[in-house]
């Protein structure tokens, strides 16, 4: 890893000595010089990073400056929020190497599309504040992504002991201020990475809230699981199952926020994009076949014959599955469900996504699947 971030084949991380003179007791009342080697040393277990102060005379260490830290971020969307940094160079940058191969948040820096020209964001002390990041950029839109994506890695491996999108910690990289597609009203994962939009500013603001970076990573956890082909029902389903992703890491990490509601945090000009408990709300069906059904069997092909849309009914689903409701659906059929709550309805998505799903499931096999 340190041999490709910094482009060096001899990059290493085994420690160097350094000879230096350091005051015993520096922070004390008494202070005495004494030489010591310095080293700084990255540990896999228990996971740190420090430099080490040893005498030289008797071994003792005398010293220990921590390297890795808790950082604070101020956050555009979710206020203040402890991120993972790392020192490099003098300055701090967005790299959390805490957590499986590691969690990279990139300046794209409005170069359309050039991943190869992407610089880190940097700060000299570790505080990362909206005095600094909330400027005309709009560059704490990248806290919110780093943010993001470490919770989303947390709630996978916490309650589904995943490590990462492929269950081998594969490195996952945002990408921020990315000119897309949309006049930048955009996100996606792009079958490798996070791409970010910045928005139009009057319909959305940068696409980095905490459901829609969980959203777009559930897309990478879809790649590896049951990697559902993109158009109609099948894409219907991926869409669903990342806007539950979305929902369900955003009350793991912030239950404050609107749980079933999508993209509230970014939306200028409407509530949201869209709604679980109420799909109609979004003009989004419901009921399969039902209200605002997009014809899959249709000429239209928009959206891929509207898998934003028809994604509506399956997130109802996961919102009754969850929380329960009664009430008769547009095809005349009455229900009354108690809701088995948030989690467990996870499980269960979880588990038909990674085990049942395939690329072809439709929404009569994602039924039986789950
Ligand atoms: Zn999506």
């Amino acid at each position: 890893m340190l041999k490709n971030e910094r482009q060096d084949p001899a990059a290493t991380n085994y420690p160097k000595a350094e000879l230096v003179i350091i005051e015993k007791g520096l922070l004390g009342e008494h202070p005495t010089p004494v030489l010591a080697y310095r080293f700084d040393i990255y540990t896999l277990d228990p996971l740190g990073r420090s430099e080490y102060y040893v005498d030289t005379n008797c071994g003792e260490i005398v010293f220990t400056d921590p390297i890795m830290k808790h950082a604070t971020a101020e956050t555009r969307y979710s206020g203040f929020r402890t991120i993972e940094t790392q020192l490099s160079g003098g300055s701090f940058r967005l790299v959390d190497a805490t957590r499986g191969g590691g969690i990279t948040t990139w300046n794209a820096d409005n170069l359309s599309m050039s991943f190869n020209a992407a610089v880190h964001f940097t700060d000299n002390n570790d505080n990362w504040t909206a005095a600094e990041f909330g400027n005309a950029n709009q560059d704490n839109a990248a806290l919110d992504a780093h943010w993001g994506a470490e919770m989303t890695y947390d709630y996978f491996l916490q309650r589904h002991s995943r490590n990462s999108i492929d269950n081998a910690g594969s490195a996952l990289n945002n990408y921020v201020h990315v000119i897309v597609a949309n006049n930048g009203n955009n996100a996606s994962w792009d079958g490798q990475r996070m791409i970010y939009g910045d928005g139009d500013g009057t319909t959305f603001s940068p696409l980095t809230s905490l459901d829609v970076v969980a959203h777009e990573i559930g897309h990478g956890f879809s790649d590896k699981t049951a990697n559902l082909l993109y158009q109609k029902e099948s894409g219907a389903i991926d869409e669903s199952l990342s806007d539950i992703w979305g929902a369900i890491v955003e009350f793991f990490a912030a239950p404050e926020k609107q749980t079933y509601v999508m993209s509230e945090d970014i939306s200028l000009s409407e509530d949201a994009l869209r709604s679980m408990s109420n799909p109609k709300s979004f003009d989004q069906p419901d009921t399969y076949g039902g209200t605002n059904w997009f014809d899959v069997n249709g000429t239209n092909s928009d959206d891929d014959w509207g898998v934003h849309t028809n994604s509506g009914v399956m997130n109802h689903w996961f919102y009754l599955l969850a929380e329960g409701g009664s009430g008769t659906n547009d095809n005349g059929d009455t229900y009354n469900i108690t809701g088995i709550g948030k989690l467990k309805a996870a499980n269960i998505v979880y588990r038909a996504e990674s085990n049942y799903f395939t690329s072809t499931t439709n929404y009569f096999q994602a039924r039986a699947g789950a």
